[in-house]
């Protein structure tokens, strides 16, 4: 009797069941990594080993170079990235060993912005150093003078990096607060621009041909490009001085993308007033003047963190290995 062989997918941490249930339903075996933490390359690879997997799910804290291809071997056709961002694979690597990548790119897009608001609120109106003052008791009553923030309607919101992420915080600002907002990105998006267009035809997001540009006119910089080569250390303490005293720096982009140290500097020099960031540059680690800061408001890579953002891109993950595996181009192929 013919017994069709199961295909077989590793997940390399535990992940939305929606993920999971949609690799089963479309009747693979998933093997999940049993431990809830990273798994450390040597542990990854000797999974892959054991294990002749047909695909694998995997997470932006996985490192994925030509060690891990070469162990995964060759029936296995792709590793599904459960992000957007795919620095942490060696693509090169992937190619040559013959492996295709997918990230999980517009699923997330609302949330991360959502949550670049709530970052550049929250720092402007010192939301954190208020809740902490609130719990230490110090609260004795109104006060004209406690607490005072900075507002964020109709001010100028810098933009670095106009792709999906950028364009949509770029249309909150504009839309929701009356905020104008200006940009660099290496390729210029004209037809962006001109759907905002004021009344009397001036545009309310503009492009700027530097970043330097940006960051000497923006009251809040906001940071949307993948993690390059060209965009290590965009942010760095020459650029940090160009700023403006009172702006503030938001990144939910990639730690690595600025100077931590540069910025923890920048910060208790007052060189700019605040900062409010989700990713870091050597993460999980934090770089300790940061912590003693109250100009700052730090989230652990939290950007994407819905429910159902998180369920959506593990279903995305999911649908790039169900591609890959009946002989299809992946919908999210890195090429
Ligand atoms: P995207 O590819 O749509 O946008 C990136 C933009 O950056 C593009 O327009 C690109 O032209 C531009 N760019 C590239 N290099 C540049 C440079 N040197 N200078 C200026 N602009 C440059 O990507 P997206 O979906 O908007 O996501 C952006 C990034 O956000 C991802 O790569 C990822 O690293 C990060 N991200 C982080 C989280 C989080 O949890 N904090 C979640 C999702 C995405």
């Amino acid at each position: 009797m013919y017994h069709k062989l199961m295909l077989k997918i590793f997940v390399t941490r535990k992940i939305p069941e929606a993920g999971i249930n949609k690799l089963k339903n479309a009747g693979y075996e998933v093997e999940v990594n049993p431990e809830d933490k990273v798994l450390a390359k040597d542990e990854l690879i000797s999974y892959l080993k054991n294990g002749k997997y047909d695909a694998v799910l995997a997470l932006l804290t996985d490192k994925l170079d030509a060690d891990v291809f070469e162990a995964a071997g060759a029936q296995c056709k792709i590793f599904a990235n459960m992000a957007v961002g795919f620095d942490n694979v060696d693509i090169e690597a992937s190619k040559k060993a013959g492996i295709m990548i997918a990230n999980t790119p517009g699923v997330l897009t609302d949330t991360v912005a959502e949550h670049t608001f709530a970052l550049m609120l929250a720092i402007a109106h010192r939301v954190a150093e208020a809740d902490r003052f609130a719990r230490a008791g110090k609260y004795h009553g109104w006060e004209p003078m406690m607490l005072l923030g900075t507002d964020l309607s109709y001010k100028t919101i810098g933009i670095l990096g106009l792709g999906r992420i950028g364009s949509r915080v770029a249309y909150h600002a504009v839309k929701g607060f009356n905020a104008k907002a200006i940009y660099y990105d290496v390729n210029r998006n004209e037809e962006f621009e001109k759907e905002f267009l004021d009344s009397t035809g001036s545009p309310q997001a503009a492009f700027r041909t530097t970043p330097e540009e940006v960051l000497r006119e923006a009251d809040f910089v906001s940071i949307h490009v993948p993690l390059l080569p060209s965009t290590r250390h965009l942010i760095n303490a020459e650029r940090l001085k160009i700023m403006k005293p009172t702006a503030y720096l938001v990144n939910t982009s990639r730690g690595p993308v600025i100077d931590e140290k540069a910025l923890a500097e920048a910060l208790q020099n007052k060189i700019i007033k605040g900062a409010a960031i989700d990713v870091f540059e050597n993460e999980p680690a934090i770089e300790p003047l940061l912590l003693k800061l109250d100009n700052i408001i730090l989230t652990p890579h939290i950007a994407s963190a819905t429910e159902a953002t998180r369920d959506k891109m593990a279903e995305l993950a999911a649908e790039n290995i169900i591609s890959a595996l009946s002989g299809k181009e992946p919908p999210n192929l890195v090429k």
